[in-house]
């Protein structure tokens, strides 16, 4: 048995509470995973605000986990001591359509940390070894914690976008801020659009690599070749449809976003596309992380301690910081 502290989601709403939770002995492939940093995402708010459907209480929540392996099943893959991530993918069927093609992100029966399988908001975390990433000795746990949901969201929606050379971006939070350096570093040009006013914001991406910066009301200066959107507002759908060329395409990152308002064909008309982006597989995983290694991803963290995680979400919600949250269990 394992004794751990954990910031626990009782009641739909919150706040979260702390709790001391006895973890069992890992069985099978499992292991548990002493915490080193837990990044903080928007869904974890989707989660509190109760925008997912079947969240299981009580639930610890956190996806973003960098850790150290304590103890393993006797089936489990990893080695007492290895550093290892875990990020929202926690199990898949392994039968079903979906998981045989390759989209194991669509699975039906998948679960999820943090939402149906208690997460990294504590000092551990039990996870199934198969669904956690090894990641080399001496990886900063601080710098990587937040590439495990914005960085892989980010970069599924970004694989979308084909080789845009001119790739819009509609809120400019964690995600962006990875997949910005990402495609800046790979010579293509960056439109950064944030809420109206919001100097912070634009210079953020600016020193992300955002070759223009503007608010989500101006009209692109170019005709983009695609549009990620992140930021949780369906209207943006519409404007970044008017933003991209003939054949361009706008892909939606986020996990819930409000409604989308009704607009002329024309937008979309010319081969335009709107598509979304769902979960992530291992093997986005794998490709990123081996991407994130060879560029130079400077992640911008701000760190609270185990205990004031409401205080995160809270920040978080309110825009207080740009980049990225990271609870550190200590
Ligand atoms: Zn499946
Ligand atoms: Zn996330």
């Amino acid at each position: 048995m394992t004794s751990s502290q954990a910031m626990v989601l009782e009641n739909a709403g919150g706040p979260l509470v702390m709790r001391t939770r006895e973890l069992p002995l890992p069985t099978g492939q499992q292991i548990v995973i002493r915490v080193l940093a837990c990044a903080v995402c928007r869904t974890d708010l989707h989660l509190m605000d109760e925008e997912l459907p079947d969240i299981r209480y009580p639930i610890i929540p956190g996806h973003q986990v960098v850790g150290e392996v304590v103890t393993c099943g006797p089936e489990a893959s990893s080695e007492p001591g290895q550093l290892v991530g875990a990020a929202w993918l926690g199990h898949t069927c392994g039968s079903c359509d979906h998981c045989t093609r390759g989209s194991e992100n669509l699975c039906d029966a998948a679960r999820f940390h943090g939402y149906q399988i208690d997460g990294g908001f504590a000092q551990h975390m039990m996870a199934d070894s198969r669904y956690c990433f090894p990641l080399e000795d001496g990886t900063d746990p601080l710098a990587t914690a937040p590439l495990l949901c914005a960085g892989l969201i980010g970069y599924r929606a970004f694989s979308k976008a084909g080789d845009a050379a001119h790739l819009g971006i509609y809120g400019f939070g964690a995600a962006a801020h990875i997949v910005c350096q990402v495609a800046a570093q790979q010579g293509q040009k960056i439109y950064a659009f944030t809420r109206e006013g919001d100097e912070e914001a634009q210079a953020f991406a600016r020193r992300c690599g955002a070759v223009w910066v503007g608010s989500s009301t101006d009209a692109a200066p170019v005709p983009l070749d695609a549009a990620l959107i992140f930021a949780p507002v369906g209207a943006l759908v519409p404007k970044a449809l008017r933003d991209v060329r003939k054949g361009g395409s706008v892909v939606c990152g986020g996990i819930h976003m409000s409604d989308i308002p009704a607009f002329p064909y024309a937008d979309l008309w010319g081969e335009r596309q709107i598509s979304s982006v769902a979960n992530l597989t291992r093997e986005d995983g794998r490709e990123f992380l081996e991407l994130a290694r060879r560029l130079t991803i400077n992640t911008e963290v701000h760190t609270y301690p185990l205990a004031a995680a409401n205080d995160a979400l809270r920040d978080l919600r309110e825009g207080v910081f740009s980049g990225s949250a990271v609870l550190v269990p200590g």
